[in-house]
């Protein structure tokens, strides 16, 4: 699994072979698609993509290539997940965000014990280095965030808008925070 940035920008970049493998380097080719996914986006939007499928030519590995929108393994878009992360760095607790995003308060619940302590320095640590790489400056200064989480979210925030603008693209600013973290907001679920 890779995670991409836009479906159209994918396509383009993998029939120009700028799509390395993950394992050896060579350029993936074009290999069909995955199946259809429809996701949550917030409120009632609906967001179905059908995910790009490539292989490689050198280790003949297959990967599929997930718009940066999606979350791995969820049913609800980036930006409903980080709004509700968002929301909870902010103070809020599971009740009240499952309300304002309209979502079980069951489905909230889960997606809040996704970001343990361990996996909130993981994000720390992905926002440190993309922020480090696009504005460093944005590092300078106190954190004027008093949770770890926030102070992450509002970084990965930061280099999200840098990366548009050294980009010249537009993408929502979760679709980037979900490339950052290569699809990796929450913390993939415990293996039993
Ligand atoms: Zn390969």
């Amino acid at each position: 699994m890779l995670v991409v940035g836009s479906p159209e920008q994918t396509d383009t970049a993998l029939l120009a072979g700028e799509i390395p493998c993950p394992h050896c380097s060579v350029p993936l080719r074009p290999h069909g698609h995955a199946r259809q996914r429809t996701v949550r986006g917030l409120g009632r939007e609906r967001l179905t993509v059908r995910p790009r499928r490539a292989r490689c030519s050198g280790c003949r590995r297959t990967q599929v290539l997930l718009p940066a929108a999606l979350a791995l393994r969820r049913a609800d878009a980036v930006e409903v997940i980080g709004t509700a992360l968002a929301a909870k760095a902010a103070g809020s607790g599971h009740r009240t965000i499952a309300a304002n995003l309209d979502r079980p308060v069951s489905t909230v619940r889960r997606w809040l014990r996704r970001v343990p302590e361990k996996h909130v320095h993981w994000l720390h640590k992905q926002a440190v280095k993309h922020a480090f790489s696009l504005k460093p400056e944005m590092l300078a200064g106190p954190k004027p965030w008093p949770s770890l989480l926030g102070w992450s979210l509002n970084i990965l925030a930061g280099a999200a808008l840098a990366f548009n603008h050294r980009a010249r693209m537009e993408l929502p600013p979760w679709t980037v925070i979900g490339y950052f973290t290569r699809g990796n907001l929450l913390s993939p679920p415990l293996r039993n």
